[in-house]
């Protein structure tokens, strides 16, 4: 593969793998985090519903405490006729004493006009006799109703709480005026504070008025009209106190009153887990405010999801390298069959230029060993035919006579000579199997090397057991011999000591034919090499490396055997062949 587009794949795979892990480790990172938040959403809101109970006992608590003090006869007469002094005190006395037995905040009794004509508190200076609640929301209920109920800031006294209140009444049902408790929970909010939540009441308006932390009270949660503005300012409901929006925005809802918030806050945005349950019996809402936590399951879901998605990345370049490499290597043998197959092709053309080669320098060495055979003997005996011409015609007749006999010796030489021609230029098929002397083979070999041998002046010892019958292709096995004879020549070739010794033996049921010469044999490491094909230490040009060879198959062809070993002095090759016991026909 190029190496850009490797750089290229390289880059992709990494990238792969790194968007991958950071992918998959926030996704299962968020998810930990939805689904623990959830959980500990669920679990807010059963502490929520906890609260509510706790603050609606303690609203019960106090609810039945002016219904039945309204009833009280005292009370109602006090009010049916102008007010006296003395009277007044004893209310005041007998209201401060009701409201220490009963431990609420304030009770008090308002006139038919809304003026509270006794209280409790009488002897406080932010006593609430003398002042007029008619426009409370309370009062105009109780009115109206029989009853009211309303969570104010004292305007006499600055302290927030909840009015109860009931309507006092003559035996006709006429109405006389209301008996008032209120209630403060700075106790609930003291005991509400002990966690780490925030808790809060809010109005229907959605302003806070009750809440376990400072800050967080008199706040809009939700915008408020112009309309609702005006009420509360004719109500004077959170009097001098001044309301504060706060900024908040949903970040995930988990269920109608259970989300994730994003709050304002004066430090900067702090993130809520935001339960709220509604008091329908107040008309208030109570709200539950958690900082979520870093679970160490977000984390550990993240490595977990990284850590699989890691896996399936690297068993997929795994299996994909192992792919490849099997196709590689698939591409590779293939190529290896074709190279192979294309030099097999190649080395069959060149070993068949060869072997035609080695026929052609065959053929060149023996027309050159015959023309040289040939001439000489017909030059001789053009000048004993002129020397016989001379003899005849001079009449001496019995000097012809005898002049002839060399001549008759030199034709019969010539004769043999074709006559080998003859037999080396016949067509022998590979599995010719005719019965032979060997010692004839050795003959017929000799005479063709003769001259050659005695050029070289080599001595020749012949040690032949004859007849050598054996069966094969007389002019195949007389190639092998000329091919050992003229290795063993070429081998003494420069050697002062020329001498070459043929046996045959006979060896058990073979005939053994040996060739010796004196040429100081073959190196050791040769030779395991020289019935190689192509094996030659001759220089380019005399030696091809193939008469061994050819020699070697020959043999085995006729069902013999050809070795060579190492004597002193020179090489010997043994060539057996199985004897042929058939009488001769
Ligand atoms: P070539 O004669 O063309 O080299 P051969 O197959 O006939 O091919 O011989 C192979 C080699 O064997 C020769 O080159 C030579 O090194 C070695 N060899 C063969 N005969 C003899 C011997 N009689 N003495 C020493 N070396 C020999």
């Amino acid at each position: 593969m190029p190496s850009p587009i490797r750089a290229v794949r390289l880059g992709l795979i990494i990238l792969l793998i790194v968007v991958g892990t950071v992918l998959s480790a926030g996704w299962a990172m968020h998810q930990a985090k939805r689904e623990s938040m959830q959980l500990d959403a669920q679990r807010a809101n059963q502490q929520l519903g906890l609260y509510a109970n706790a603050l609606h006992t303690l609203i019960e608590r106090y609810r039945a405490l002016p219904a039945v003090l309204a009833l009280d006869p005292e009370l109602i007469d006090a009010l049916s006729r102008p007010l006296s002094e003395p009277v007044q005190h004893a209310l005041n006395l007998k209201l401060e004493r009701i409201n220490g037995a009963a431990n609420s905040s304030t009770l008090e009794l308002l006139d038919a006009s809304g003026l509270a004509i006794a209280a409790s508190n009488w002897r406080l200076p932010t006593t609430y006799v003398g002042s007029n609640y008619g426009f409370r929301p309370y009062f105009k209920q109780t009115r109206v109703q029989g009853s009211g109920r309303f969570y104010a800031v004292g305007v006499t006294s600055g302290v927030p709480g909840y009015f109860l209140s009931s309507a006092v009444s003559n035996a006709q049902g006429q109405f006389l005026g209301a008996m008032v408790v209120k209630l403060e929970f700075p106790e609930l909010e003291r005991e509400w504070r002990q966690g780490s939540d925030i808790l809060l009441v809010s109005d229907a308006r959605g302003i806070t008025f009750i809440a376990n932390q400072d800050g967080w009270r008199y706040r809009e949660l939700l915008p408020l009209t112009p309309a609702d503005r005006a009420e509360l300012e004719q109500t004077r409901q959170y009097d001098k106190q001044p309301l504060v929006a706060l900024h908040s925005q949903v970040l995930t809802r988990f269920a109608e009153h259970s989300h994730l918030s994003r709050v304002q806050g004066p430090q900067g945005s702090v993130d809520y887990l935001w339960e709220s349950l509604p008091l329908p019996a107040e008309g208030w809402t109570l709200h539950l405010l958690r900082k979520p936590q870093v679970a160490e399951d977000e984390r550990n879901a993240a490595l977990a999801a990284a850590a699989v998605w890691l896996s399936l990345v690297f068993a997929a370049l795994f299996v994909s390298q192992r792919m490849r490499l099997a196709r590689m290597r698939q591409r590779s043998r293939e190529e290896l069959k074709r190279q192979v197959e294309e030099r097999t092709r190649e080395l069959r053309t060149a070993q068949e230029g060869l072997v035609q080669s080695a026929k052609l320098a065959a053929l060149g060495q023996m027309s050159a060993a015959l023309a040289h055979e040939i001439n000489q003997p017909l030059t001789t005996q053009r000048m004993q035919l002129e020397t016989l011409r001379l003899l005849l015609d001079h009449g001496r007749h019995e000097q012809a006579r005898q002049a002839l006999e060399p001549l008759e010796q030199m034709l019969t030489r010539m004769a043999a000579l074709t006559g080998h021609l003859k037999t080396f230029a016949r067509n022998s098929p590979g599995g010719l199997r005719e019965r032979l002397d060997l010692a004839t083979v050795v003959d017929q070999a000799l005479h063709l090397l003769e001259p050659r041998i005695r050029d070289e002046e080599v001595e020749v010892a012949l040690y032949l057991a004859r007849p050598a019958w054996v069966r094969g292709d007389a002019i195949r096995l007389e190639q092998v011999l000329i091919n050992l004879l003229r290795n063993a020549l070429d081998a003494m070739a420069d050697k002062r000591y020329k001498r070459l010794e043929i046996r045959i033996e006979a060896d058990a049921e073979l005939w053994r034919l040996s060739v010796l010469d004196s040429g100081g044999g073959i190196a050791e490491a040769d030779l395991g090499k020289v019935f190689d094909p192509f094996f030659t230490t001759k220089p380019v040009g005399e030696g091809l490396g193939l008469g061994l060879a050819i020699s070697y198959g020959i043999v085995a062809d006729a069902g013999g055997a050809l070795q060579v070993e190492n004597l002193p002095g020179g090489a010997r090759f043994s060539l057996t062949l199985p004897r042929d016991l058939e009488p001769a026909c």
